[in-house]
């Protein structure tokens, strides 16, 4: 097995973890791979550790998630008032808003905080945050190694395809080879990449097609060449009777034609309200863009929500790029 990075400080994460009584792991909203893998695999340790433990989401867990061993024992929306957890495991959020749950639910809990994302806040009482991990998947399987629990099937898969999603499939520049030594051994403990691969890239619903022809028709490139954008509305999403989770990885589109140093996604959550999505090639850091903009994220990947119409969130993204690409 390979340590990642040895040099953490998981002390007061080991320390805290034998000493709860019960745990609460909790992802983000609007979770995506890398937070529920993480939260799946820290689950099975957990529980071959012998401690009581539980996951509870504000929102449900991707369809792309459906495969990973336990997901059935995840549930979401507003936390039950008669559960009584003494810790709580954030997960791959970078805020505390992002956990999308009335901060009274944390009084009187030791709340940990492990996360890859450069703009975290460090919300936690204890945090483990490192924006080296090219995944919080990876965090979690160091994590594993130092708590003496076996690399298990379940785990192995969950954390697979954490990491397998938030590297674009092992094409950004955060993985290196101790990224493949580590997927070596995931696979070795049992994930199987061919179920994985289905699971996440081959298991669309043929309405996701229309949507992407109406975010095709959207494409516009700005600065020279340098920035691509997308968007969907409202009533794309009203035809297809689809969800924004449809409409993950459009961006990829964006981001793939040559010479584009920052992709753009805005797409309608609610009137007037927008999830806008930002992707990036060396050396633009989109983290930095969504951050003016009250979001967060990493280099490559980072988002952030929006009020306003179309035109007017997409001319307050161009102000902040004609800074950017300046
Ligand atoms: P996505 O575009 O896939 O929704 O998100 C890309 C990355 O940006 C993820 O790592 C995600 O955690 C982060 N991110 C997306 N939206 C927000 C946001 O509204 N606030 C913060 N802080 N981070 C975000
Ligand atoms: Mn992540």
């Amino acid at each position: 097995m390979t340590i990642l990075h040895a040099d953490m400080q998981w002390q007061p994460v080991m320390a805290a973890v034998q000493q709860a009584k019960q745990i609460h792991i909790v992802a983000h909203v609007c979770p995506d791979a890398d937070t529920i893998g993480s939260q799946l695999a820290l689950y099975h340790a957990l529980k071959a550790m012998g401690k009581c433990v539980f996951m509870h989401n504000q929102d449900i867990a991707p369809y792309i998630c459906r495969y990973l061993p336990g997901v059935d024992d995840i549930t979401h929306g507003d936390v039950p008032t008669d559960i009584a957890a003494d810790l709580v495991i954030a997960v791959d959020a970078g805020s505390l808003g992002r956990l999308g749950m009335d901060s009274a639910y944390f009084e009187g809990k030791m709340l940990m905080n492990i996360d890859h994302h450069a703009s975290n806040t460090r919300y936690g009482d204890i945090n483990l945050v490192d924006a080296r991990y090219c995944a919080t998947g990876a965090m979690i399987y160091d994590l594993l190694q130092y708590l003496n629990v076996p690399l298990d099937a379940s785990s192995a898969a969950a954390i697979y395809a954490a990491v397998l999603t938030d590297t674009a499939s092992f094409r950004l520049a955060s993985v290196n080879a101790d990224v493949h030594r580590m997927t070596a051994d995931l696979i070795d403990a049992g994930a199987d990449v061919g179920l994985a691969s289905q699971s996440i890239y081959q298991s669309h619903k043929p309405a996701r097609f229309e949507l992407l022809k109406d975010a095709l028709d959207s494409l516009e490139v700005r600065h020279e060449g340098r920035s691509a954008w997308l968007s969907i509305e409202r009533v794309s999403y009203e035809r297809t009777g689809l969800c924004g989770e449809d409409s993950e990885g459009f961006i990829d589109y964006a981001r793939s034609i040559e010479g584009v140093e920052i992709a753009v996604f805005i797409r309608e959550e609610k009137a007037q309200q927008w999830k806008v999505s930002f992707r990036g090639k060396a050396p633009c850091d989109v983290g930095i863009v969504a951050g003016k903009l009250g979001g967060g994220g990493h280099q490559y990947a980072a988002g952030c929500t929006m009020h306003g119409t179309l035109s007017e969130v997409r001319e307050n993204i161009n102000d902040i790029l004609v800074d950017t690409l300046d």
